[in-house]
């Protein structure tokens, strides 16, 4: 495999619904997508939000038509982390293998996938030749060399954030969290121990959340408790709120600043490289 470092991609990064609005695209609009990329042989995708689909049409346009494999994690069956996974142009190329993950039973995930690409919601089903459906367990799997672990969240449904593990360095991604139970939270912040980035559910203000308390999302301030806590090197706001836009979401990284200086908020088209370790 040529090796090229590791590059995090944010393709999408709104929280709960697409929000195509002028003020919110400094940012970006699409709902949740992250790409790890490791070079050409390694594409490993967190959620299937919007996003997903001009990474699907990039993938396509750079492979010829003939990806290879591709790996999609997902956190959990909200819309706004699976409703892109239709516009995802390799799922439908005989040239690529599209393996998808999750901590849910085979045929459930399965059954999800393909129960949203069917009448009435969606006039194409979901092709069963190239697609492979794997159970992520409780210990972790390795994907060509990449060490993952699920990390359990406490939201309004079972999620599972993730952990990788990969030579160049560590990803943390912490999507759609809710904190305040202490099982989930400490869990948490073991998981992203020494981690070189930390994606943290930051939809609300410290102002907002308690009148949302029991929506199963978190605050900026959290995000920085966490990753003090954590010793995260790095820390990314994501799922931003549909109604921040860019003005107040600059505002919010100002305010974060004065609690963990390394901290950005993820942006669409945003790229993070991480290069090997020495001696890794
Ligand atoms: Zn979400
Ligand atoms: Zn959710």
């Amino acid at each position: 495999m040529r090796k090229t470092g590791l590059r995090l991609t944010f393709w999408g990064v709104r929280g709960s619904v697409a929000t195509p609005d002028a003020g919110n695209l400094g940012f970006g609009g699409n709902t949740p997508c992250v790409e790890v990329n490791r070079g050409e042989d390694f594409t490993l995708i967190l959620d299937a939000g919007s996003g997903i689909r001009l990474l699907g049409n990039r993938i396509m346009r750079e492979s010829g038509g003939r990806a290879g494999v591709i790996h999609v994690l997902l956190t959990h069956f909200h819309w706004d982390h699976i409703q892109g996974l239709p516009f995802f142009a390799p799922i439908y190329h005989a040239g690529t293998t599209v393996n998808f993950y999750s901590t849910e039973p085979v045929e459930r995930l399965r059954a999800v996938l393909a129960g949203q690409m069917a009448t009435p919601y969606f006039p194409v089903r979901l092709p069963d030749i190239q697609n492979f459906y794997h159970y992520v367990p409780c210990e972790g799997l390795t994907i060509d060399g990449v060490r993952v672990t699920p990390i359990p969240l406490h939201h309004s449904d079972k999620v599972s954030g993730y952990r990788l593990d990969a030579p160049e360095g560590s990803i943390v991604y912490g999507s759609d969290h809710e904190h305040g139970v202490a099982e989930y939270d400490d869990g948490l912040i073991r998981a992203s121990r020494d981690t070189d980035i930390l994606i943290y559910d930051s939809h609300y203000t410290p102002e907002e959340y308690p009148q949302r308390v029991g929506w199963g999302h978190s605050t900026w301030l959290e995000a920085t408790r966490v990753a003090t806590a954590s010793r995260a090197k790095r820390l990314i706001l994501f799922h931003h709120a549909p109604e921040r836009d860019d003005e107040q979401m600059k505002h919010v990284v100002a305010q974060a600043k004065r609690h963990f200086k390394e901290v950005a908020a993820a942006r669409e088209g945003w790229t993070i490289s991480l290069s090997a370790r020495r001696g890794a």
